[in-house]
């Protein structure tokens, strides 16, 4: 059965979330498809636990919080959520028509998309070790999900950028031992993070070494210990006793299908008419990370702006000879109708 729509988003980042909302106060509906389990896109998927300092008039809330607020926000509207699966399939039929299919099989049919794919799909990159795979989602990790399922464990954590200073310094205290190995000297991370890592394996607190993996130890399909040829004169072979094995080496953007939809692109990203967010495919809008603009700024906040903007610009395009004109929600009785409050009994 193909599901109908307004307005299809391609991602349930923050920004996609946010599109649902601006969409829903012009009178529009909308699906939105993730390849992701979950939604809240990288914040989420790379920082739940983190917190963000700069979304307006939030003054501290992590990742989770504020996909978990989005949520609540957009949840007058009642989207349409088919998360898991990936938009394979974007065509235009007619003028006004669109066709998606994803990675499930599911078939929508709207009058607008709206593309808020970020970087594209996440694929982390991972260690080349032949079989170390089989131990991925178990024992070898891209991500942290629950910071207490590490608790009392041999950690051994690759990388040297923020997110693996930041995991190695959050679990090392609990840990059993936890070492970070990074390739050189040279660590891409806030030297802040570099000076309390340092600390700590000042203090005996974690330990931190400079080498290059090179094999993996393991028992009755359990994965024991990683080996290292370490960074000195002597290119000393170390085999380190690890629970779990924690990989940052950062993501790969992979745009995947979305090369393929026919708008221009520069360096990966998709160029926009800065005035509606519109692609040089009429009809379909493109905010958040995935953009490109003079000036642009890959910022959560930015890409509510857009959202905002491509939602009046959509209504614009379905209803030409209408006059749009900006509503607030504090005194609009239609922007309440549409988020269903009675303005009169809500209080603060
Ligand atoms: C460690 C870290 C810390 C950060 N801290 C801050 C901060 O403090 N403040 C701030 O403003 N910004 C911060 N950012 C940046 C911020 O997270 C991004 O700007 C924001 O997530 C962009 O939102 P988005 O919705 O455009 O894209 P994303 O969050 O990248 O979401 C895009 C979604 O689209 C999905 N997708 C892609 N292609 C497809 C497809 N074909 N089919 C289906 N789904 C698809 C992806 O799975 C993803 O879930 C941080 C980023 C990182 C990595």
């Amino acid at each position: 059965m193909t599901i109908k729509t307004d307005v299809v988003i391609v991602g349930a980042g923050p920004v996609g979330l946010f599109q649902v909302f601006e969409l829903g106060l012009q009178g529009l509906s909308a699906c939105v498809i993730d390849a992701l389990p979950q939604p809240g896109g990288q914040c989420t998927e790379l920082y739940p636990d983190k917190p963000i300092f700069d979304i307006p008039a939030v003054p501290e809330c992590t990742g989770q919080q504020l996909t978990d607020n989005l949520l609540k926000q957009i949840s007058p509207f009642n989207p349409g959520m088919h998360l898991d699966q990936s938009v394979d399939t974007l065509e235009k039929r007619g003028e006004e028509d669109f066709y998606l299919k994803t990675s499930a099989g599911t078939e929508f049919e709207c009058r607008a998309v709206v593309v808020a794919a970020g970087a594209g799909s996440f694929t982390p990159v991972r260690v080349r070790i032949p079989d170390i795979e089989k131990y991925e989602n178990t024992q070898l990790l891209y991500r942290v999900r629950d910071p207490l399922q590490h608790a009392g464990k041999d950690i051994v954590v690759l990388g040297g950028g923020d997110s693996a200073l930041d995991w190695a310094i959050q679990l090392a205290p609990a840990a059993k031992s936890l070492t970070l190995v990074n390739r050189t000297e040279r660590f891409r991370a806030a030297q802040s993070s570099v000076d309390k890592l340092n600390a700590m394996a000042a203090a005996g607190e974690a330990n931190v070494l400079m080498g290059t993996l090179n094999g993996f130890t393991e028992q009755d399909e359990i994965l024991t210990g990683v080996s290292f040829t370490l960074r000195d004169e002597e290119k000393t072979q170390v085999t380190l006793p690890v629970d779990d094995l924690l990989v940052f080496f950062g993501l790969s953007p992979k745009l995947g299908p979305i090369e393929h939809w026919g708008f221009e692109l520069e360096r990966k990203m998709i160029t926009i008419d800065l005035s509606t967010f519109e692609t040089s495919v009429k009809g379909i809008f493109a905010i958040g990370d995935i953009n490109t603009y003079k000036g642009k700024k890959k910022l959560i906040l930015s890409g509510f702006h857009e959202a905002a903007m491509a939602a009046y610009a959509i209504k614009q395009q379905f209803e030409p000879d209408m006059k749009l004109n900006v509503q607030y929600t504090t005194t609009s009785p239609l922007m309440h109708e549409r988020l269903g409050v009675d303005a009169d009994t809500t209080t603060t």
